[in-house]
């Protein structure tokens, strides 16, 4: 429908522009997309004017005005799925590395100041945007603050947060060589006098998640982790067992993403399996970067 069409190209228009804003300066477009692109406009040079319905079939026939990059291999594009209502985004060329501060400077003080969840605007204490080196190679990604970093402003720093580090350490790195994001930005609020947190909403995770996207497209770290099954929803744009996928590769474009366990499962459930579970993951995430593994790194969580 021509309402339809509308509306996306003015999704697309409004994306853009938030790309532009943050110092993006190339967008890649295939030939396909550009010749839908222009369709729109043919039917205005033709001398007749054209029955209500014949403009439908155009517009119902025009592909999509900006599609990924048909460059990159099929496998992934149809892996990575946009949650509903989110305008599809187009493949942005890398950023220099001397470029990168600034453009997450400039997206931190946009969300910093996000008002699009009144409840959770209301109730937060700050916006926890995210924590690392914008040129990582390794980008962790989580669910959403809890309590411990609504109050200090940084992604995993309660309990969980500290066996996360823990866990990175471990790996040879540390918070300050990789990059910490969560898909919310805001602490999902709670009803008064309860304690603990809760899980974002599909909804609001489709509202929060184009600013994760953009810190992706930013660092365009080679690896990514996602913490939990609430991660690799949002990155993927719906519900997937982490018990069924943790371990097992997925593909968000281009990038390499490791699902697994978030690290308050492993608080909840101290069985030393599962903890071997979790590093075997990283361990596939090192071996995927070509870090240099030691044979006591190799046999931690062995016995049991
Ligand atoms: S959760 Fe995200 S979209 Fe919602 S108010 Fe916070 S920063 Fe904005």
């Amino acid at each position: 429908m021509p309402g339809e069409y509308d509306q996306l190209l003015e999704a697309t228009i409004e994306h853009l522009q938030q790309l532009k804003a943050h110092g993006t300066r190339f967008v890649t477009v295939d030939t396909a997309a550009l010749k839908a692109l222009t369709a729109p406009v043919a039917p205005a040079k033709a001398p007749a004017p054209r029955s209500l319905s014949a403009q439908a079939q155009t517009v119902a026939a025009a592909p999509a005005p900006v599609t990924p990059n048909t460059a990159a291999p099929v496998k992934e594009r149809s892996v990575f799925a946009p949650a509903a209502g989110i305008p599809p985004e187009p493949v942005i060329e890398p950023l220099a590395p001397e470029a990168k501060p600034a453009a997450m400077a400039e997206l931190r003080a946009r969300a910093s100041i996000c008002v699009k969840c009144p409840s959770l605007v209301a109730a937060r204490t700050q916006v926890v945007f995210g924590v690392g080196d914008v040129n990582a190679e390794l980008m962790f990604v989580g669910e959403a603050p809890g309590a411990d970093e609504d109050a200090q402003g940084e992604p995993f720093v309660g309990a969980a947060g500290q066996l996360l580090t823990k866990i990175i350490q471990t790996m040879g790195q540390s918070r300050e060589t990789v990059y910490i994001g969560n898909i919310l930005k805001c602490r999902p609020d709670m009803p008064p006098g309860a304690s603990g947190n809760r899980k974002p909403t599909p909804a609001e995770m489709r509202t929060c998640i184009p600013y994760l996207h953009e810190q992706i497209n930013i660092i365009r770290p080679r690896v990514m982790v996602a913490l939990g099954a609430t991660a690799v929803e949002g990155l993927f744009g719906k519900p997937i067992p982490i018990t069924k996928q943790r371990g097992n590769w997925m593909t968000y474009r281009d990038i390499p993403v490791m699902p697994t366990f978030h690290p308050a499962y492993l608080l909840r459930n101290q069985a030393m399996s599962e903890k071997r579970k979790v590093w075997e993951d990283m361990l596939a995430v090192m071996e995927r970067l070509g870090l240099e593994i030691s044979e006591k790194q190799r046999g931690y969580f062995l016995r049991g």
